[in-house]
């Protein structure tokens, strides 16, 4: 039975509150993964084209036996290895990646990174206007966008972003960003929930909140996410986690749990663990 709640998008399109993410999953390995995510109850998808597993996860999709209707697939534009996006660019690389999934449409498209340097990504966001009303993306949304590059694209397109994809986790919570896409009616979608499954999870708070409830370091860090409101994407690679990670529906966290987690976030501006936004470029 599938207990994941949905968040509804700004368009109407209805996506998983949790979701499984592929990063570092290499594609020879990908269809065995992915397939044991579907198995698991997991119905939404988050590769991108620079993971490399757009095809193995297109295969367990096929081989799933699940109704396409049921899937939520995100894919992403990896608009580095070009100088110029231009449209037939863009266009392109989104085919490709429909291609490689062996799907005709993906249900969520994202710009991957803003790099802000490369002053491309409203051209980028105008072609990603076509696609939507293509239909081939039911919505499309950014990744790792900034407060300033948001209220960019704000001031050159109607279309407001469905999701913004960003770091997020209790060591990293992104207040300002968080309350900007509420106001905005954008999805928050938090990437490395478990902070990578590393400092995050050894946490004597956490372990203290995960031993109170009789659950995992991971759970509690899901949940905590969940009841923010974050749509989430785990990643694992190992079936028993795989299935732990989904397995977040029957408890909650009570408001001394919430507040002690928040609270390792406070003063904390610089914990991120993946690049900066502001300067991440290839
Ligand atoms: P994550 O926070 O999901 O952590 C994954 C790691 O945590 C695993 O590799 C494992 O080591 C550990 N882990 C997982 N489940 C566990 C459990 N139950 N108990 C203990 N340890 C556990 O990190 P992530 O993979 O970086 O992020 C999740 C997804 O977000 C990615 O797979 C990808 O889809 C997406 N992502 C997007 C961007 C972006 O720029 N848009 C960047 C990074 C990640």
């Amino acid at each position: 039975m599938n207990q994941v709640p949905t968040v509804k998008l700004n368009n109407g399109t209805l996506m998983p509150q949790l979701g499984f993410g592929v990063w570092q999953v290499p594609d020879a390995e990908a269809e065995q993964t992915v397939s044991t995510a579907l198995e698991a109850g997991y119905r939404s998808i988050d590769t991108a084209a620079v993971y490399g597993n757009e095809a193995g996860t297109g295969k367990a999709v096929a081989a799933s036996g699940v109704a396409r209707g049921e899937l939520f697939v995100t894919t992403k534009l990896w608009n580095g290895p070009r100088r110029t996006w231009n449209r037939d660019a863009v266009l392109r690389a989104f085919d490709d990646s429909l291609g490689k999934l062996g799907l005709d449409y993906v249900d969520l498209y994202l710009i991957h990174w803003p790099r802000p340097m490369r002053d491309d990504f409203v051209s980028i966001w105008k072609t990603f206007e076509e696609i939507a009303a293509s239909g081939r993306a039911k919505a499309v949304g950014v990744s790792n966008f900034r407060p300033a590059d948001l209220e960019r694209l704000a001031g050159a397109s109607p279309l407001v972003p469905a999701v913004n994809q960003i770091e997020l986790h209790p060591l990293f919570p992104q207040a300002e960003l968080r309350a900007l896409h509420a106001e905005r009616g954008i999805a928050t979608e938090a990437w490395s929930p478990l902070g990578q499954g590393k400092e995050l999870l050894t946490l004597p708070a956490v372990a203290e909140i995960a031993a109170k409830h009789g659950r995992s370091a991971a759970q509690v860090v899901l949940r905590w996410h969940l009841q923010h409101g974050n749509i989430v994407i785990p990643k694992s690679v190992t079936p028993a986690r795989i299935r732990e990670n989904l397995d977040v529906f029957g408890f909650e966290l009570d408001a001394a749990d919430v507040a002690a987690l928040d609270a390792l976030g406070a003063g904390a501006a610089g914990r991120r663990i993946g690049p900066d936004p502001a300067v991440f470029d290839v």
